[in-house]
């Protein structure tokens, strides 16, 4: 079986532009509402010639448990079934009390865990990115995911803990 990556993080930090961009079409929802991609989806994908399944997550409905606890248990699924992680923030906003939720999960886990510092559209906005080394996953990678800088670097390095 392909080895399995993982995309986590809250609503709206651009998970599924991410997986648009690394399969090179659009196919998973995009929308300025968060929360639109139901559940889990996975995609068979490909990078430098090797193999691999990307998971998307979402479908988090704020319900009585709040955004919180939905995004942390839904990233808790997707982390247990992958090899690796990708974890999500948006530069522009800085972490977020979500974001620390789901930082603290993976912390638990022993899931090597790639910091996608996302929304970094130009090289002025990397220092948003350098603000994310306190979540404490060492260096974040900035990418934008629209327009698809800093993506290779970024796979390059995933599939080296994949
Ligand atoms: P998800 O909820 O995490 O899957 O986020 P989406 O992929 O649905 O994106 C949410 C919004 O952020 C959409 O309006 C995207 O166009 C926007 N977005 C995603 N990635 C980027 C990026 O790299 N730069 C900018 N400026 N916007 C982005
Ligand atoms: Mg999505």
């Amino acid at each position: 079986m392909d080895p399995v990556l993982a995309i986590i993080g809250r609503p709206n930090v651009g998970k599924s532009t991410l997986v648009n961009r690394i399969l090179g079409r659009r196919e998973a929802v995009v929308e300025d509402v968060p929360g639109v991609t139901r559940d889990r989806v996975s995609y068979p994908a490909e990078w430098t010639g090797r193999k691999f399944t990307l998971v998307d997550t979402g479908g988090w409905e704020r319900d009585a448990k709040g955004l919180h606890a939905m995004v942390a248990e839904q990233a808790e699924v997707a982390v247990s079934m992958a090899d690796a992680v990708l974890f999500v923030v948006d530069a522009t906003v800085g972490a977020t009390a979500t974001d620390e939720a789901v930082m603290r999960m993976l912390r638990k886990s022993k899931k090597p865990v790639l910091l996608v510092a996302n929304k970094v559209d130009d090289f002025a906005q990397e220092a948003d990115a350098s603000m994310l080394w306190g979540l404490g996953f060492g260096q974040p990678y900035p990418v934008s995911a629209l327009h698809g800088r800093g993506v290779a670097d970024l796979l390059d390095a995933a599939l080296e803990v994949l």
